[in-house]
Parts: C-alpha cells; sequence; structure tokens
C-alpha cells in the first residue's frame, strides 16, 4: 500500500487478514444487523485497501472513511460497497463526495442546500446521512431541530436521503446514563422522522463499545472499529468470543554491543550503564509511531522477556538494554505490540505509557513501517 513496502525494512507491522474477516463474521453473528466497517486512518493502521477489500469480502455494507483520499484509494482499488465519510468537512470537500458517489454526514441548511446544487451541476445525486448532535457536541442537528433540516432534504430532488444517525460520548464508561440520554434523543429524531413519513434505509449509531454493550442501539447497522481489529477500547472488556487482535508490531535486533560501565546511551545522556551492559539496537523510532518517553515507559519483548527500551528513542531507532542471562543475537525478533512467548505487550499497555488511548497507538504506526499480511 505505501511506496515504502517493497523496500526491505526490520521493522514491520505484521496482519493477519483471516483474524479480520473472522472478527467481522463474529460480529455479524451477534449483532444480527447490517454492519459498517470502519477503515480510517489506514484502517487503525492496518492497511486501508486490504482491510477495506477483505471486510468487502465478509459482507461488511458499508465502509467509514474519514477523508476523500482513502475513499479514492479504496474505488480505485475496486471497492464496490458504498463508503460513508464520517467527520465533519469543509464545503471545498463536497463536490468530490458527490463526484465520486460518496455518502456523507449532512446537518445544516446551509449543507444539504450546497449538496443539491453542486449534485445539479454534476449530474448526480448526493448522498446524504442526517448527523444528529445527541450529545457530543460535535457535528450534528439537536433532535429538536431535525425536522426543520429534513423539510429541506424533502424539497432538495439532487439529495437521496441514504441515513439518520448519531454518535455516542461514553459508550465505553461504567456509568451508562448518558448513554440512555443519548438513546432518548436519537428516538426523539426518528419519532420526528416517523411523523413526517420518512424512514431513510440506514439507521445507524452504535461504535464498538456500544454494540458490545447496548442491544438497543443496534438499529439496522452499526459501526464497528476499533473492536474489528481485535483490539480493547478499554482493559477488561470482553470482546465476543473468538475476536482476537489481528496485527503484530515487529523489528529485529540489527546490533547488539556491550558498553562499559558508565557510559551514556543516546541523546542527551539520559541513560548511563551502571556496569558492562549490552545495549541492543532496534531500527523503531519516533517517525515510526514510537514515542519518546522516558526511561521506564516503553519497553518491547525480545525472546519471550519484557526488556526496558533506554535512552532517549531516536528518530529512527532506539535502544534496548538486553539482561545479562538472556540469549540475544542480531536478527533476533522484537516485539513492540503484540506477543511473544508467553508474554503480550498490548496496545493499552502502550497506551498507558504514553498517556494516549490505545486508537493513537496503532493508528500512527507511520506509513514507512511496511504491512506485511500473512
Ligand atoms: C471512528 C468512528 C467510529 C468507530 O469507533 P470505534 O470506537 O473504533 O468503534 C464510529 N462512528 C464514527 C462516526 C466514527 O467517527
Amino acid at each position: 500500500m505505501s511506496e515504502y513496502d517493497q523496500y526491505i525494512r526490520n521493522t514491520w507491522f505484521e496482519i493477519d487478514l483471516n483474524q479480520f474477516q473472522k472478527n467481522i463474521q463474529i460480529i455479524k453473528d451477534h449483532v444480527k444487523t447490517r454492519v459498517l466497517v470502519v477503515v480510517k486512518a489506514n484502517a487503525y493502521g492496518h492497511g486501508l485497501v486490504k482491510c477495506g477489500l477483505a471486510a468487502e469480502e465478509s459482507g461488511a455494507t458499508m465502509l467509514g472513511v474519514a477523508t476523500v483520499g482513502e475513499a479514492s484509494l479504496l474505488r480505485k482499488a475496486d471497492v464496490k460497497i458504498p463508503l460513508l465519510r464520517m467527520t465533519a468537512y469543509g464545503e471545498n470537500e463536497m463536490e468530490s463526495f458527490i463526484k465520486d458517489d460518496i455518502h456523507f454526514f449532512v446537518w445544516t441548511v446551509e449543507q444539504i442546500e450546497s449538496a443539491n446544487r453542486i449534485a445539479e451541476v454534476k449530474g448526480k445525486k448526493a448522498n446524504v446521512h442526517l448527523k444528529v448532535d445527541t450529545g457530543m457536541g460535535r457535528a450534528g442537528v439537536f433532535a429538536e431541530n431535525v425536522k426543520l433540516v429534513v423539510e429541506i432534504i424533502k424539497k432538495s430532488g439532487n439529495v437521496n436521503f441514504e441515513g439518520v444517525c448519531s454518535h455516542f460520548h461514553t459508550a465505553d464508561m461504567i456509568e451508562t446514563d448518558s448513554v440512555f440520554r443519548q438513546i432518548d434523543k436519537f428516538e426523539q429524531a426518528l419519532s420526528t422522522l416517523d411523523d413526517m413519513g420518512i424512514t431513510p434505509p440506514y439507521i445507524h449509531l452504535s461504535n464498538s463499545p456500544a454494540l458490545l454493550r447496548f442491544k438497543e442501539a443496534r438499529y439496522n447497522m452499526v459501526r464497528t472499529g476499533v473492536i474489528t481489529y481485535g483490539q480493547y477500547y478499554e482493559r477488561n472488556t470482553e470482546l465476543f468470543d473468538g475476536m482476537k487482535a489481528m496485527g503484530t508490531w515487529k523489528a529485529r535486533l540489527v546490533s547488539v554491543k556491550t558498553l562499559p560501565p558508565n557510559h551514556g546511551v543516546s541523546y542527551s545522556l539520559k541513560y548511563r550503564t551502571e556496569k558492562e551492559e549490552r545495549i541492543g539496537i532496534i531500527p523503531v523510532g519516533y517517525a515510526d509511531g514510537f514515542h519518546r518517553r522516558p526511561l521506564g515507559a516503553n519497553k518491547v519483548l525480545l525472546n519471550g522477556r519484557r526488556v526496558n527500551v533506554i535512552g532517549s528513542v531516536c528518530m529512527d531507532q532506539c535502544m534496548i538494554k538486553i539482561p545479562d542471562d538472556l540469549d540475544a543475537q542480531i536478527g533476533d525478533e522484537v516485539v513492540i505490540m503484540g506477543g511473544q512467548g508467553s508474554d503480550y505487550i498490548d496496545s493499552l499497555d502502550i497506551a498507558d505509557a504514553w498517556g494516549t488511548n490505545n486508537y493513537e497507538v496503532f493508528a500512527n504506526i507511520s506509513d514507512r513501517v511496511p504491512r506485511v499480511y500473512i
């Protein structure tokens, strides 16, 4: 996918597309609704086109993207199912949604009027999903104003009213009152549509945590993101039985060297050897998406053991401390995210070390890390 993939690197993101398809099948079996598979952000780092094609083959109804570029790459790869451009956008993007038949959100009168005008000029239809703001405070029309906006859709001959949807802000939290408040708001929007005698084909509200936890919020399509990749959104989450992570970020040791006592390592000399120590290099740096963090935060697996990354992470490489009793040779496989032997570094472990969420960890494995499909 990326232009770098043809070159050998001693770090790569290993992706099991079979497991991806299994995950989708399991979700479909449980939810019994249509499934929109979210492949934005390079399929959460797992490779947009491969995952998009695999999801289509597994019976996804639609794919969710965040940019026109993502949609265009999928179309070039001959993905046939509808694509939904989620998230807010500038009006200057609308023309390409319409030209390329990409479904998109609308929530203001101005957007609908523009969509209608542009579609007319292009001799096309604009496929819109009405986004309702049930509490997120981001894109969306308030439930109270749905009627006003839908009147405009009704009057717009070049606009297909394809869907109505909203997004949860706290579906992953223990406290569930706010989820039910959002469902109530969504229901209010739906009954307005009902009163107007309009039912768009796609009614969708649930993201990953919601589709796992709130059966009543599945409507006729769910939008499954993070869990499709077998990743949790939070510790102690139970995925449906059989779902598993499908990506392992790996590298190889490219250097093993013994440093004398009291020898500095890396920029700013934040690490000094206490005694004679073996230091390994892996070709993974912050430009690959591996954050620079203080000593002790970053760990990787080497020959089944969790070892410390020491010194500052450089742009293209970092150093690890090889324990005295661990056999390690140049070429040995290192796991940055995933399992090795009986140990497992979860994306959530890395997220904790970096002070972020795990989505940010895999979505930011950079383009120059080859994706290898097994
Ligand atoms: C990203 C996104 C999702 C997927 O969220 P997950 O938590 O990864 O399932 C669903 N809906 C919208 C609108 C999104 O932007």
